[in-house]
């Protein structure tokens, strides 16, 4: 049987750090309702103490939604975490996500603390948080650049506090998917309480390998992953959810998990997450770009209306989008622009065609796309 990914959804936390984005408590529950039809498994709503909006929007999400796990983030403090617990009480399914950093560089230039002071920092946490929930998810910052060694001791520790889920932050998105892959593997079969808690990839997208490391780290045993929407977030952004859940329905033969994502939702979604964020899609953008399913040269055309398969791996209607593409442009082929005529209602005999095809080229010549219009105008003036 094929196993389960849950999926924890961070754009309001996360994403809504992106530098220029912010989004009031009537927003942030607009994307909340809409990641409830969509299916993710948990929302984390936000950071309770880091201002009273973010509480605000904690308390409202977790007072207002139903059927969704809600998380609010903290640091490893007490004010933090009973803060959260406040913010978390109206809701159906609470987790508090604490945590603290574990790699040298946080442990000695951030926090500055030992490894062991940190380390009993971090189990304090754990004990306090169960007082508010049973769901209790740990953070340890930066374990892409940490010593897996010292990583072992902290999820062992956290885990027999309490701790039911452990995420895996690549915070500053350095590590090689191979890398990534291995220390999630590494801590599953190091830590020998590892079987009583769930692995969670969080992963930054700093040198573009976000989705890449998040599903490697799944083949290395996690079973939830931590993304946003269209992959917003600091600097570069987080995994992008449409393009993880994507991956899984595309190459289950490859991944063999499910989610309870409905993937015909995506377009949708992306949309009003890009409206209300004021963030663009970039047009090649993964899954949902509004050149995800285009296709421009005459080869890929005559391909891809002869069978969709031979250029495109996801069936736009999988993902919400609207049919493929065929974009007229001087690189169009005769099999396009006849399939172009043919959608307008036109037939013609081929040598009416071929004049058209002439004229198409002409006007092809002088502009980036040929629209509808200038197909029209060719059809009432090439006779
Ligand atoms: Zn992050």
């Amino acid at each position: 049987m094929e196993d389960r990914v849950y999926i924890f959804d961070t754009t309001l936390r996360d994403g809504e750090q992106s530098p220029g984005v912010a989004l009031n408590v009537m927003e942030k529950l607009e994307i909340g309702h809409a990641l409830v039809d969509l299916g993710v498994d948990v929302i984390e709503a936000g950071f309770p103490i880091s201002s009273p909006g973010d509480f605000e929007s904690v308390s409202t999400l977790s007072r207002e939604l139903r059927g969704v796990t809600i998380c609010g983030l903290t640091r490893a403090k007490r004010e933090d975490i009973e803060c959260a617990g406040e913010a978390l009480k109206p809701a159906e399914r609470p987790r508090i996500h604490t945590g603290l950093g574990v790699s040298d560089q946080h442990l000695e230039h951030k926090l500055r603390m030992s490894r062991d002071q940190a380390l009993e920092v971090g189990v304090n946490a754990v004990k306090l948080a169960k007082q508010f929930t049973d769901d209790v998810e740990y953070f340890m910052e930066d374990s892409g650049r940490a010593d897996p060694q010292y990583v072992y001791r902290v999820v062992e520790a956290v885990i027999d506090a309490g701790a039911t889920v452990i995420n895996v932050p690549d915070t500053t998105g350095y590590t090689f998917p191979t890398e990534y892959m291995a220390l999630i593997r590494g801590i599953i079969e190091n830590v020998p309480n590892s079987d009583k808690a769930t692995f969670s990839c969080h992963c930054h997208n700093d040198l573009g390998m976000a989705t890449a490391n998040t599903l490697a780290g799944v083949v290395g045993g996690a079973r939830q992953v931590e993304v946003t929407v269209n992959g917003i977030g600091e600097r570069a952004g987080n995994t992008a959810l449409e393009e993880v859940v994507t991956a899984f329905a595309i190459r289950k033969d490859f991944f063999n998990v499910s989610t309870n994502i409905k993937l015909a939702k995506l377009m949708d979604i992306s949309r009003l997450v890009s409206r209300l964020t004021g963030m663009m899609v970039q047009r090649n953008k993964a899954v949902v770009g509004a050149n995800a399913y285009a296709h421009s040269s005459g080869i890929h055309q005559d391909g891809v209306l002869k069978d969709r398969l031979n250029y495109e791996i996801i069936a736009p209607e999988l993902v919400g989008a609207a049919r493929s593409e065929i974009i007229l442009t001087a690189r169009s082929g005769r099999h396009g622009v006849k399939h172009r005529l043919a959608e307008m209602g036109f037939s013609f005999t081929d040598d009416r065609f071929e004049r058209i095809y002439e004229g198409f080229l002409r006007v092809a010549d002088t502009k980036k796309e040929v629209t509808e219009d200038d197909l029209k105008e060719l059809v009432d003036t090439v006779k």
